[in-house]
């Protein structure tokens, strides 16, 4: 059944969604209106005529009837880069679960309108000889201003306003004179901030191999004949993957049409940025939360105005209004950070399919380690998967030897380094050349326990415990909160109170306690906490100005250092340990990629893997880069199991002040979906109802958290349960208590 009403949003900025107004749709408008169009209503006390946009459709007016307006007629433009930006939220609001205005607001990034910079400059309007006899004309008469501004245009054809009314002190009346007599014209520029400075270099155009160019004209003819595709690019990082994202994009221009270009991180914005603006010079922008509002601003008009061709950015990137989009690129598609941690908690890979649909543009994933789910959609046929195999130039992969931690503990050594690895590092150091060590910190908490008791410190906001830092302070990951390091145990007074396993802080101790003589950089979330320090980090290594770069997943990616031939990874299966079923693919995926950065530049490179659980099959296939065995071997437990890509999962989780009404509420949404289910026993056959229980984490800031699971095939299903749970909560008016929808959640909670 038609909606009877439409929310409407007048002026369509960021700060304006808060205020929509609703509207009865009348009945013979009832198939044209939906959101994203515009229409014409009468606003205000004198009911005039105004454009609206519409963001929502109800069943139920959210005041009496007769007070509301009715919505006068449906404007016939078609649907503006606003309007198709409100479907786009339209979309992530059903598709993941989260209000509307909290859609809007994630897909209309720039928050206010900024004051456009302008420039006004002058132009003659007729020949130099001429101006010249007029301006002996006006000195005659003693009107010198114009004199003086004659002279100067009859030398130079454009002059900055600026520069006659300073400079030459001439009054604005006096040019507006001019202007008028015909002899100038005054035009007003308006100017762009640009993030993207000007940078050198002339770009090494490469000879594309038969696989490049085979992909390129494939992924075109298809853009070409009517049917964009998705295409899943797997190679390793330096297979070509991005001569492929620029040769589409370079043809995709000539077609007049715009690209975008994600990337994971911030911390690899430049590098991408400067191959990119070597193809394409001031056509790329980049766009990401370290620019100013006024930059921000300005790089989506230029993008709306037709004044760059490209941007490169993180997941919001998506969201950038090109009118002619032709492609979307994903990079390094299996990273998590391209899942939003507040709602909507979109996904960008589904995300950008769905916004490349609604524009008939192509959409290709690359990845060395492709996601588990890009994977099994491309052996489905959903996606088209190329398959690069082999680097670029002279590098190979490198050799790599898994050494058993519990062994070298039974031999008695004690240090995070095993023997194997300090040989091969005091190796690199005798020859001059570089080494990386790589700790996987994800579920590593460096707490501090009483060997005594047992007693854990821990944070007295947050289920979690503290995690100790140089200089004797405990830290809460979550929260924040710091306490001096005791002593003595707090529960028995032992004065065993020791930490466990080793930080990137503590392997760095190790290090200059070992090699003294070695020259260390440490990168991790500590040391980068400043805008530029990523890129000073990186490139003060890749200047050799250190032997040993330690630090945590943010130096597995990006960069090329040529001179790195030794990778260490201290504990590969930190990751193994957490209790969610990606814990698998994750550590595939770090090994791999660490691995992947031994012997970049032609020299042979060795990696040194050091496990608890050498035998785990994510550990022996990450040791051979063997991406297919890992794949065959995950994807048979998730069809067991019933996880993502093979089934789909709802996560539901409860924040609450007091622990009881979490609780209560948790169960009362999961007896409602076991209700619709005896009721409805064929649609609802095989939903999997998992929990309510506290969270892994059962509380953060002092707010609780439960948790219950949903599982079914087919995900239209569970966003059907999503919103008969939404209804719910919405009719019960929760008070201090938070409800949050996770469509295959990337962490289980
Ligand atoms: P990826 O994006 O998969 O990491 P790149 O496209 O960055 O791979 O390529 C890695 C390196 O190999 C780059 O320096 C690139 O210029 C070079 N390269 C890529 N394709 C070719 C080719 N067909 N011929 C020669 N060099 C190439
Ligand atoms: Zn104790
Ligand atoms: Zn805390």
């Amino acid at each position: 059944m038609a909606a009877k009403y439409a929310d409407i949003i007048i002026d369509i900025s960021h700060e304006s969604v808060d205020r929509p107004f609703q509207y009865i749709i009348p009945q013979e408008l009832s198939d044209s209106v939906y959101p994203g169009v515009r229409v014409h209503v009468p606003f205000g006390n004198g009911n005039r005529d105004k454009i609206g946009y519409v963001i929502d459709l109800s069943d139920e007016a959210n005041y009496p009837v007769e007070k509301l307006k009715t919505i006068a007629s449906v404007d016939d433009k078609g649907i503006t880069a606003e309007g198709s930006q409100i479907q786009i939220a339209y979309w992530l609001k059903r598709q993941y679960g989260s209000t509307m205005i909290a859609a809007l607001k994630t897909v209309l990034s720039v928050k206010q309108k900024l004051k456009q910079l302008e420039k006004k400059k002058v132009t003659r309007c007729i020949p130099p000889e001429e101006l010249l006899q007029a301006a002996q004309l006006c000195r005659k008469k003693h009107q010198t201003a114009k004199a003086r501004t004659l002279y100067a245009l009859a030398e130079e054809e454009v002059l900055p306003y600026e520069l006659l009314r300073q400079k030459l002190n001439v009054a604005s009346q006096t040019l507006q004179a001019l202007e008028k007599q015909g002899f100038l014209k005054i035009e007003t520029e308006s100017l762009y901030r640009n993030p993207v400075k000007h940078m050198d270099g002339t770009e090494n155009r490469v000879t594309l191999s038969d696989t490049q160019r085979t992909i390129i004209e494939d992924v075109l003819n298809d853009y070409r004949s009517g049917e964009p595709g998705t295409y899943l690019l797997h190679g390793v990082t330096g297979s070509g993957k991005t001569e492929v994202y620029l040769g589409v994009i370079e043809q995709m221009i000539a077609m007049g049409r715009q690209a975008i270009v994600l990337i994971p991180e911030i911390a690899l914005t430049y590098q991408t940025l400067l191959r990119f603006y070597k193809r394409f010079g001031d056509r790329v922008s980049v766009i990401n939360s370290s620019l100013s509002k006024g930059e921000k601003y300005d790089q989506i008009r230029r993008a709306k105005d037709g004044g760059i061709d490209v941007i490169i950015g993180p997941r919001s990137a998506l969201f950038t209004p090109f009118p002619r989009l032709g492609v979307i690129i994903v990079d390094e598609e299996h990273e998590s950070s391209y899942k939003s941690e507040s709602m909507p908690k979109y996904h960008a890979r589904e995300t950008a399919i769905q916004i490349a649909s609604m524009h008939h543009a192509s959409v290709i994933l690359g990845s060395a380690t492709p996601s588990l789910e890009a994977y099994y959609r491309a052996k489905k046929g959903e996606y088209k998967l190329y398959e690069m195999t082999g680097r670029h130039g002279s590098s190979t992969l490198p050799d790599v030897y898994t050494i058993d931690l519990r062994e070298e503990l039974k031999q008695g050594n004690r240090s995070v380094f095993s023997r194997k690895l300090r040989e091969l590092i005091a190796q690199r150091l005798e020859a001059g050349e570089q080494t990386i060590l790589f700790l996987n910190r994800r579920g590593y908490a460096g707490f501090i326990s009483c060997r005594a008791c047992g007693h854990v410190m821990k944070c007295p906001h947050c289920d979690v415990s503290l995690s100790e830092h140089r200089g004797g302070m405990l830290i809460c990951h979550y929260c924040g909160y710091e306490e001096a390091r005791p002593d003595r145990c707090p529960e028995c007074a032992s004065k065993y109170l020791l930490g466990f396993k080793a930080g990137t802080e503590q392997i760095e101790e190790a290090l200059h306690k070992e090699f003294p003589a070695a020259r260390v950089l440490r990168m991790d979330a500590d040391t980068t906490r400043t805008k530029d320090s990523y890129e000073k980090i990186l490139s003060a290594f890749a200047d050799e100005k250190a032997d040993i770069l330690v630090g945590t997943q943010m130096i597995v990616k990006g960069h090329d250092f040529p001179n790195v031939t030794l990778v260490g990874i201290l504990a590969a299966d930190l990751s193994l340990n957490q209790n969610d079923y990606r814990a698998g693919e994750r550590t595939f995926q770090l090994v791999t990629q660490a691995a992947g950065r031994a012997g970049r530049g032609g020299k042979p490179g060795e990696v040194v893997i050091q496990t608890y659980q050498p035998e785990h099959y994510s550990i022996i296939h990450a040791a051979k880069q063997d991406y297919q065995g890992f794949y065959e071997e995950e994807i048979t437990y998730r069809d067991f199991m019933r996880y993502p890509p093979v089934a789909h999962m709802l996560a539901v989780l409860i924040t609450s002040r007091d622990k009881q009404s979490g609780e209560e509420l948790g169960r009362m949404m999961t007896e409602l979906v076991n209700k619709e289910q005896s009721e409805n026993e064929e649609a609802y056959c095989e939903v999997q109802v998992i929990g309510p229980t506290e969270a892994a984490i059962s509380k953060i800031n002092d707010m609780y958290r439960h948790v219950f699971y949903i599982k079914h095939a087919d995900y239209q299903m569970l966003v059907e349960i999503k919103d008969i749970l939404e209804s719910f909560c919405k009719e019960r008016e929760l008070k201090n208590l938070i409800v949050q929808y996770d469509f295959d959640p990337i962490n289980t909670y």
